[in-house]
């Protein structure tokens, strides 16, 4: 039987901040076996009825708006979503000419991936409208396709952050794909499991050009696996425990505060 429970809804983390989530068996569709088995997705948290029927709700949303009205329907719908992340002070601030107490910003994928160029296209006009907000991602979409093309007009705006995810399983092709894109585009992000590929670091190292690498050793349940310490990589300081977690909505999450990743 058809679902016509619709609406998209953001999550709020205690890390990142406002965040938008998508199913990952539908949208992570480049994902590595690694990733897969790793993601903090399969943590308990991710994993109740009320956060899988989210992501699901979103998903079905993004699709029924896809064929009504393309990625410019979806922008309009994207777009309600970005407007609830403005800080609370926002409007005061405008008008007083100061700056927020936190900034503006949206992590698009706490969970989930881009799953096809239309979908991105809509990020992309999203944020080509809200030039005040600060977007940044992680992704596995990489494969040499539309999809990657589109994702890299997205993540070439001056308000938007890209990284590639790369691990043991598709380093080589994480690098191929930040090879063959417009450079000073995209940095890479690593999963650093307890036995990385002995080819990672000497294939990072081969790459001739100034490039942010941040790296996160995997973590489940406050526990996290010996950090890797190399001059190419950036630790994640919240993953290590040296930025806390923050449940209030109108703190400084700790990658407000660090914004490393951030545009
Ligand atoms: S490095 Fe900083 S901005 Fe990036 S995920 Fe970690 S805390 Fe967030």
């Amino acid at each position: 039987m058809a679902n016509f429970d619709y609406g998209l809804e953001l999550t709020n983390n205690s890390k990142v901040g406002w965040a938008f989530s998508l199913p990952r068996t539908e949208t992570c569709v480049n994902a590595t076996a690694l990733c897969k088995r790793l993601c903090y997705g399969n943590g308990v948290r991710y994993q109740t009825n009320g956060q899988k029927d989210k992501r699901a709700r979103n998903f079905r949303t993004c699709e029924f708006l896809l064929a009504e009205g393309g990625p410019e329907l979806l922008a309009e719908n994207l777009s309600m979503l970005v407007e609830q992340a403005r800080p609370r002070d926002w409007l005061a601030a405008r008008i007083s000419g100061r700056k927020t107490a936190i900034p503006w910003t949206m992590r698009v994928h706490d969970i989930g991936d881009f799953y096809c160029a239309d979908y991105v296209k809509a990020w992309t006009l999203t944020a080509t409208k809200y030039t005040e907000c600060k977007f940044w991602f992680y992704t596995r979409s990489f494969a040499p396709d539309e999809l990657f093309d589109t994702l890299t007009k997205f993540a070439s705006l001056p308000n938007c952050q890209g990284w590639l995810s790369v691990d043991s399983e598709n380093y080589e092709q994480g690098i191929l794909a930040l090879c063959k894109a417009p450079a000073a585009v995209w940095k890479l992000a690593l999963l650093q499991d307890s036995e990385l590929a002995s080819g990672v670091i000497p294939s990072l190292h081969g790459l001739e050009m100034e490039l942010d690498i941040v790296s996160f050793p995997h973590h489940r349940s406050g526990r996290h696996a010996e950090p890797l310490r190399n001059p190419l990589l950036t630790v994640c300081p919240a993953v290590i425990g040296s930025l806390p977690l923050s449940p209030q909505k109108d703190s400084l999450r700790p990658c407000q505060a660090c914004a490393f990743c951030l545009p």
